[in-house]
């Protein structure tokens, strides 16, 4: 079975293109913002404009004939984004006679990554921009142990870079300086039982640049209490849960000293660690391809009538029916 996925649901366009075994291709073509944050509108505009040339490349490498089944990202997201792509996800589906799939984002973080690792049943850490939560399944349905109580870690990243003049996206750019950190500063460190909150963590690392500390040990401070904090919450999930995998998924994944914490966080501990590859950490295609495919397989479909966006979709509103 061959699946067309499209994801939308922030800066990034994507589609991708699964069967059971293999992803066919990836093709991106991502909003990055010429100054500040992500703007909805903006982003929304980007994914219209371009939002056709996205599926033309796609069907010069697939034929439509072959595509058996299209999947969209349903929710959590941005209105207006969500709505580009479940309007193209509907139309392709109409056109060609083939079923829809509304899919839910995180879900499909937490499948590609099961997908393309090892990992059985993981405690999954995701950070992301928008969202920051710590999940592991229960029975039929995935829950949510931990989450951030403010702002996505990805988004107060990118908060801090920008505030130092670093262009978005801020995480990689914090990444390489953090690298040549030398002194750490103290910051709010801010776990309040299973969950987490990181506004106050950006504020204060942006008053340490206003009083000029140097900025390799801003982003240093920065990523060693952030990442702490993410990797205690994990730590509590696993032994509370009697779990002994962690996967790390979402955009903010791909940081080096943040897959280092939970790898020496696990050994310490006996359990496995598990990370996709960097392509399929941030929002793409294949990941909505992908539970597009495992949903249909067992009893999902989504009547047009049934496909309107879900800015608010939450995982744990998504019955589990496979292994
Ligand atoms: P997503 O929403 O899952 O696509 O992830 C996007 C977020 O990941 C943005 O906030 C980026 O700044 C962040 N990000 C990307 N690469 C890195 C990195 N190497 N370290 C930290 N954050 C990153
Ligand atoms: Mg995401």
């Amino acid at each position: 079975m061959i699946v067309l996925g499209i994801e939308g649901t922030a800066w990034s366009l994507s589609a991708g293109v699964v069967d059971e075994n293999n992803i066919i291709l990836i093709e991106n073509n991502p909003y990055i913002p010429r100054e500040g944050g992500i703007h909805p509108r903006e982003a929304s505009q980007h994914h219209s404009d371009s939002i056709p040339d996205l599926i033309s490349k796609v069907f010069s490498n697939v034929s439509p004939e072959e595509v058996d089944l299209i999947a969209f990202s349903q929710g959590p997201g941005m209105g207006p984004c969500l709505r580009i792509v479940a309007t193209a996800a509907r139309l392709i589906s109409l056109k060609l006679k083939k079923p829809l799939v509304g899919v839910n984002h995180c879900l499909a973080h937490v499948e590609v990554g099961r997908w393309r690792t090892q990992a059985e049943n993981p405690v999954v850490l995701y950070v992301s921009g928008g969202n920051t939560q710590i999940i592991a399944r229960r029975g039929n349905y995935y829950r949510v142990f931990g989450e951030t109580l403010d702002i996505g870690i990805g988004n107060g990243i990118d908060k801090l870079a920008r505030h130092m003049g670093l262009k978005h996206p801020g995480g990689p750019r914090i990444e390489k300086l953090a690298e040549s950190g030398r002194e750490y500063h103290e910051l709010p460190y801010v776990v309040k039982g299973m969950d987490l909150s990181f506004s106050g963590l950006v504020t204060a690392a942006q008053r340490l640049y206003d009083n000029k500390v140097r900025m390799e040990d801003v982003a240093f401070s920065f990523q060693e209490t952030a990442f702490a904090m993410l990797t205690e919450v994990t730590e509590r999930a696993l032994a509370y849960l009697n779990l002994d995998e962690a996967l790390l998924v979402g955009g903010v994944g791909a940081n080096k000293r943040l897959q280092g914490m939970l790898r020496t966080m696990c050994k310490d501990r006996n359990a496995k660690f598990f990370c996709p590859p960097n392509e399929l950490m941030g929002d793409n295609g294949a990941m909505i391809a992908y539970t597009g495919l495992l949903m249909y397989r067992h009893g999902y479909e989504t009547r047009v009538e049934d496909s309107a966006v879900k800015p608010d979709f939450r995982i744990e509103d998504v019955e589990v029916r496979w292994d």
